[in-house]
């Protein structure tokens, strides 16, 4: 039987209960910082709970045993679902996240098509027969890990539990997730969205808490078989040196500084406008944000004034206002964002605005243009996760290279210009795990496989990649005569 959901439980063995101390954190709203709920404390003792409900899933195999089409069919009733209570997800998302309802309203929509993608894919991953020695059948087979554990960030909730579950799913593993303290709501909504079309109980267990407890016990279970990360370069080191404990493998996902390189011959129209939305998105809280436009030379004066009219024109806002950003996830991400723009000795040439009924109590921060920014400015080489847009000069391609690829990050990269030899070129001289030429995809993409180099993290995910990394593969090699 499902006990009641309520967001103060946490789901384990198909059942939502407390944690086991009954304590509970606070969930505000960043765009008044006013607490609206509560979730779970949950500690190490909830965590083994969880992995032992997980494993005793995975080992009934009532979800593994299942055809490869079955299981993509219960993702596909849960896109459906997700998408019966679309508005709802939306509202609940904007409001745990601050992020206007426009972005939100999509964000639900790519969470859709997670479950839609790798449900569809779900029958479509194969194994290989291998040529080897007469008198032999070879063959490959890619088979489920087992319990894998998922880490989560606050930026994208929603997006992320279909993400990073989907596919694990999709190839018969069962799952414990642990959202980010400060945006567990949606996950929760989701995961009792997929008790409803009748997901195996086990199979999907979530537990909220602080990441140094809840987050820490999870990476460092010992009966756990994968980790996907998602956050911060710090906390990814730690989840990595768990998982090498215990000889497990994991994907860390851990943001970027990624340029948007201007050549001088680009569509300026259709570049410029791209560059501020993809900066702009999410409050610049996007690990793919496009956060360094590096400019040629002779356009940079133009291209910075174009760019400084639109950043006067962009307004910051409570979630429901839906302009083009919201508030900051937390008072701490503020304080942050803030800590580099009193320090930096770049030249500001704009700021957008904060709207006038927004309340002093939310997490603002007005959108800033920065240029010429200088190459050793922390503004151009760390990650500022804030509506800020470093603009960089470069003279020639060879610059531009050597510029874009200035960064201990390499996740994506945009390239403007109408010369397609060069296209080619600088798409194969960038350091990073995408390129978008003339368009920029930030976040976008479930079809693609996302993922970065450096300090971005390793492992892919999106895309059939994804499905490849949650499974093993067994060689099997049959003699016969
Ligand atoms: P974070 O601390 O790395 O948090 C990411 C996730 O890891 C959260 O679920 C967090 O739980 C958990 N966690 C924290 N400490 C842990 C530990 N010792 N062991 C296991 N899990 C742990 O990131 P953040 O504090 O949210 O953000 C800090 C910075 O990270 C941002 O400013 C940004 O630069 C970067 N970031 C990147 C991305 C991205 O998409 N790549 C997303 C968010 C942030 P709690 O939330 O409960 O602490
Ligand atoms: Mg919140």
């Amino acid at each position: 039987m499902v006990d009641a959901y309520s967001p103060q439980m946490n789901l384990i063995a198909g059942r939502w209960q407390p944690a086991e101390e009954e304590r509970k954190i606070p969930v505000e709203c960043p765009s008044n910082g006013e607490p609206f709920s509560s979730i779970a404390q949950s500690t190490e003792t909830d965590i083994d709970h969880a992995v032992a409900a997980a494993r005793q899933s995975f080992e009934r195999g009532s979800w593994r045993r299942l055809t490869a089409t079955e299981r993509g069919r219960l993702l596909i009733c849960l896109a459906d679902k997700v998408d019966h209570h679309f508005e709802t997800l939306a509202h609940l998302e904007a409001q745990d996240t601050g992020k206007p309802l426009t972005q939100a309203r999509a964000d639900i929509t790519a969470t859709a098509r997670y479950f839609e993608f790798y449900g569809g894919a779900a029958d479509k991953l194969h194994g290989e027969v291998i040529p080897y020695l007469n008198g032999f059948h070879v063959q490959s087979l890619r088979e489920p890990l087992g319990v894998t554990a998922h880490i989560i960030p606050w930026n994208y909730p929603a997006q992320m539990f279909g993400r990073t579950l989907a596919p694990s799913l999709a190839m018969g593993n069962a799952v414990v997730l642990k959202p980010a303290e400060e945006a567990s709501m949606t996950p929760l909504y989701l995961a009792k969205l997929a008790m409803e079309v009748g997901f195996p109980e086990g199979t999907i267990n979530v537990v909220t808490g602080h990441g140094d407890v809840a987050g820490a016990a999870l990476s460092k279970h010992p009966d756990i078989d994968f980790i996907s990360f998602t956050g911060s370069p710090e906390v990814g080191s730690e989840v990595q040196a768990a998982a090498a404990k215990n000889h497990v493998d994991c994907t860390l996902e851990l943001g970027g500084k990624s340029p948007q390189i201007v050549f001088e011959d680009a569509d300026l129209d259709s570049a410029l406008a791209a560059i501020v939305r993809a900066v702009i998105q999410n409050g610049g809280q996007t690990c793919s944000a496009g956060s360094r436009a590096l400019v040629q030379k002779s356009i940079f004066d133009d291209v910075i004034k174009i760019l400084g009219e639109s950043f006067s024109n962009l307004m910051a806002a409570p979630h429901d206002e839906d302009r083009d950003l919201g508030p900051l996830i937390t008072a701490t991400q503020k304080n942050r964002v803030e800590k580099y723009l009193q320090s930096t000795d770049a030249k500001k040439v704009a700021q957008g605005q904060i709207l006038d009924l927004a309340p002093t109590s939310g997490h603002y921060v007005a959108p800033m243009l920065y240029g010429p920014v200088s190459r050793d400015d922390p503004l151009a080489r760390e990650e500022i996760f804030g509506p800020v847009l470093s603009c960089l000069p470069f003279d020639d391609e060879t610059d531009a290279i050597e510029l874009a690829n200035n960064t201990e990050y390499g996740l994506v990269s945009g390239v403007w210009t109408l010369d397609g030899s060069r296209q080619v070129r600088m798409a194969k001289a960038l350091r990073c795990g995408q390129v978008f030429i003339n368009c920029y995809g930030a976040g976008g993409g479930i079809e693609l496989p996302f993922g970065g180099v450096g300090k971005s993290g390793h492992g892919r995910e999106k895309g059939f990649e994804a499905l490849r990394e949650f499974t093993t593969l067994k060689t099997i090699v049959q003699k016969h005569d």
